[in-house]
């Protein structure tokens, strides 16, 4: 137990780390280029705001949540996704005063009891952005675009959009009812759960995975059949934006979030080849009904999530590489105590040049040295043994094709700055 890390839980180790930052600095600056701010918000909430915003009925409500009372008795409950932490901040720090709309992004870890398989972890990670504060489609359409364009950005071609419209609280019950007849006349092919959810929740069924209530799905009545005049504008509007931007999609009437406060646009980004990996990347939608019932004012919403483990792990089943392992320009190689002064002062002096430099602490044979630095793929080392102390020289080799060359130990720190930093800067001119 001690040394064993709960089920569903993955440390993400040097050597791996490296693809996180990359991926993470990827969307930093995309969002950057769409003018989205970062905000970071607390691991944990209240319970009360994930049964308010996520909803009672979820599956991540009913199966998902890491609660616990804290000891002031207060349920508390780990984020299980960023939404609703988002919208308790934007109402508590009256963002809603700023400028309409607040575009705001997240990245950060989230929690929930799932089942543990490849792509589905208990702690993961999201990023993705909820614009607050407009309900024109060109928002639907911006943030739609945004996911396209930072998955495409990272290489992958396979992209499809599925899109749909939900409708409203204007449209929604007529709609409702209409589902509610036709399933109930087809109840015996309906899974145990469906049955038991029919009058609760009957959209929910649309996304059940059973293969039963998969096909009566696929002939079930579409929200688009029962939208009004409204949502049906509402959704060209979204269509005609991505359609002038080149954005292709599917509809999909089975796209639905079966809560009241989602309205009219739904969306996944899914990625069409097979990879072993879970393949919808991404979700979102609109939700002008979550701000009001989260206790803030009417507020129209629209954002997404995307799951980073997932996407990492098709970005690998694809060959696309990013991050680099960082790699240090200089080995510094002190053969004995007093060399290991030497090398520790040079170190600093190195550093403050901005030359990464790592230096063997474990008083290793020079052969061994060696080795470390080649297996750091360091530029250069710089050997120093009993010869080139009281000689006031180091030997330094050039890791590449093992030149050696002897120099003065004054003069070190601008011999290798000007081979590492600004032959580098004259390389890439
Ligand atoms: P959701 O918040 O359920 O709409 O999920 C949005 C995205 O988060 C999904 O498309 C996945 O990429 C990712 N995701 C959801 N649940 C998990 C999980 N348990 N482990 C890893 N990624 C997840």
């Amino acid at each position: 137990m001690l040394t064993t890390r709960p089920r569903g839980i993955n440390d993400i180790l040097p050597g791996e780390v490296e693809r996180w930052q990359a991926l993470e600095a990827h969307i930093r600056r995309l969002f950057s280029l769409y003018h989205y701010e970062e905000i970071r918000t607390p691991i944990f909430e209240h319970t009360e705001l994930f049964l308010r915003s996520v909803g009672e009925t979820s599956d991540i409500v009913e199966k998902e949540m890491y609660s616990f009372e804290d000891k002031g008795l207060r349920h508390v409950t780990l984020r299980p996704e960023g939404t609703a932490g988002v919208v308790r901040a934007y109402i508590e720090n009256r963002l809603f005063a700023g400028p309409a709309p607040q575009k705001l992004f997240y990245i950060g870890p989230m929690f929930r009891y799932d089942q543990p398989q490849a792509g589905r972890y208990r702690q993961f990670h999201q990023f993705g952005c909820e614009v607050l504060g407009s309900d024109a489609p060109v928002v639907d359409a911006e943030v739609i675009t945004f996911a396209v364009d930072l998955f495409s950005r990272l290489g992958l071609q396979d992209l499809k959009v599925s899109l749909n419209t939900v409708g409203c609280p204007a449209c929604r019950p007529a709609y409702e009812k209409a589902l509610v007849a036709y399933f109930e006349a087809h109840l015996d092919d309906l899974c145990d759960t469906c049955k038991d959810r029919l009058h609760r929740n009957p959209l929910r069924i649309l996304d059940c995975k059973e293969e039963g209530c998969t096909r009566l799905a696929a002939e079930a009545p579409t929200t688009l059949d029962y939208a009004c005049d409204h949502c049906r504008d509402h959704f060209s509007s979204v269509r005609a934006y991505l359609d002038g931007v080149g954005i292709p999609y599917e509809l999909d009437s089975t796209l639905v979030r079966g809560l009241d406060y989602y309205t009219q646009t739904a969306f996944e980004v899914i990625m069409t080849q097979k990879s072993g990996a879970q393949n919808a990347i991404c979700g979102g939608g609109r939700y002008n009904k979550l701000v009001y019932n989260c206790g803030g004012k009417d507020t129209p919403g629209v954002g997404f999530a995307a799951g980073m483990e997932r996407l990492l792990l098709i970005l690998e089943s694809q060959g696309i590489d990013i991050g680099q392992e960082a790699v240090p320009g200089v080995y510094l190689a002190p053969l004995d105590q007093e060399a290991s002064q030497l090398a520790f002062q040079l170190a600093k002096a190195l550093r403050a040049k901005d030359i990464a430099v790592e230096m063997d602490c474990m008083g290793k044979s020079l052969k061994a040295q060696m080795k470390t630095a080649d297996r750091l793929k360091a530029r250069y080392s710089v050997l120093i043994g009993e010869n080139e102390r009281l000689g006031g020289y180091a030997t330094v080799r050039q890791m590449a094709d093992g030149d050696q060359t002897e120099v003065p130990l004054d003069k070190l720190v601008i011999y290798l700055e000007e081979r590492i930093n600004h032959v580098a800067t004259e390389k890439n001119a």
